[in-house]
């Protein structure tokens, strides 16, 4: 080997050294993200869905970016995840967007919308039909992304202690039922009001609520709500695709380097498959334990209590539009996305499910 041969080696065994000696210092500059949620801790479903979340992203950076999960009131209160999130206090989130109607009204198309889209519509909006961008702006004054990272599908119309056979029975009926679904309650002369998951079996028990909703047989079968009432009616007309939303603080998101800030977009893109997936996959076994073991009463809302409910929510929804420029816009495209969807729904999902049922 002559010498210039060996100085090429060594400098090549070198780099390679270096290399090797470079690791610890990558260990060294490991992220550590909060990530606040509304829902119990490891609560089926949400909670899950959350940890999830969190996993993946610490698992596809290779521990780069390590996310903690904290459950509701471990760190801040459960309404309180957006406004944590948008004050860096966690760089991350796990929440619903009805939920912050108070601070930003038309967060809530993002969330869901009574008579609204369904979850594949919804992410075709989001994804596709410019769903996403609108969402953008709305958070953007909070310095806050917001992301799909979950969909419970259509939600069961929620547990009662007595009949609903008439818009009566929906008469000073004090209910949580968050979003505009509450808000449809209302005008026809129920009281909506709003809690945390974690507080709803003794809100019904003790009869601080007459009623409630929750979720669907999985999730509301977790929380034992059939102790606390008989009637568990269906449809959720008031949440037909609720999309759970990762927020992600922007500031810090942006201090990530391009391959992580992919990493945190796509762990949201396959929580939001998965999600859905694991209530397809959990709630008929959960509606059969319900029924057979538990005898809880399955009951459908009457058409003309739906009728009503439909109209109403029309109404509220054009409300919610002539709150400010932003909703306005919002509104338009989520409804002509959704006129269009309902097109071809009707001959598709529709039209094939009433054919698989033997009703045409
Ligand atoms: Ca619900």
């Amino acid at each position: 080997m002559d010498r210039r041969d060996f100085l090429k080696k060594t400098t090549v065994a070198a780099a390679a050294g270096a290399g090797l000696a470079a690791a610890p210092a990558i260990a060294r500059s490991t992220i550590k993200w909060k990530m606040v949620t509304t829902w119990p801790k490891n609560f089926p479903g949400l909670g899950t869905g959350a940890n999830n979340l969190a996993r993946l992203i610490t698992e596809m950076s290779g521990g780069r970016l390590k996310v903690k999960v904290y459950g509701a009131k471990e760190l801040i209160p459960a309404f309180e995840v957006f406004d944590a999130v948008s004050r860096g206090t966690a760089e991350m989130g796990h929440s619903s967007a009805y939920y912050w109607k108070g601070k930003v009204p038309e967060a809530q198309f993002f969330s869901t919308m009574p008579f609204g889209m369904a979850a594949d519509e919804m992410n075709g909006w989001i994804y596709y039909g410019g769903g996403q961008k609108l969402w953008d702006e709305v958070y953007a004054p909070f310095g806050v992304l917001g992301r799909p990272a979950g969909n419970t599908g259509v939600q069961m119309g929620g547990w009662f202690n007595k009949e609903i056979n008439s818009l009566e029975d929906l008469k000073g009926l004090k209910m949580r039922i968050p979003g505009l679904g509450g808000e449809v309650l209302k005008r026809l002369g129920g009281t909506p009001v709003n809690l945390p998951g974690g507080e709803l079996f003794t809100a019904l028990t003790s009869g601080t609520i007459d009623a409630t909703e929750w979720v669907g047989p999985y999730n509301d079968l977790a929380f034992g709500l059939y102790k606390a009432a008989k009637y568990y009616y269906y449809p959720g007309f008031h949440e037909p695709g609720t999309i759970l939303e990762a927020l992600i603080n922007k500031k810090a998101f942006e201090a990530l380097p391009k391959d992580l800030q992919s990493i945190v977009l796509n762990a949201c893109k396959v929580v939001n498959m998965e999600m859905l997936a694991e209530y397809s996959a959990r709630n008929p076994g959960a509606l059969e334990q319900l029924v057979k073991e538990h005898h809880v009463e399955v009951r459908a809302y009457p058409d003309d209590v739906l009728g009503q409910l439909r109209k109403v929510s029309a109404e509220v929804a054009q409300e919610l539009a002539g709150q400010n420029a932003a909703a306005k816009k919002i509104y338009e495209s989520y409804r002509s996305f959704l006129e269009a969807s309902r097109k071809w729904t009707k001959i598709s999902e529709l039209a094939y499910l009433e054919a698989r049922d033997g009703k045409r």
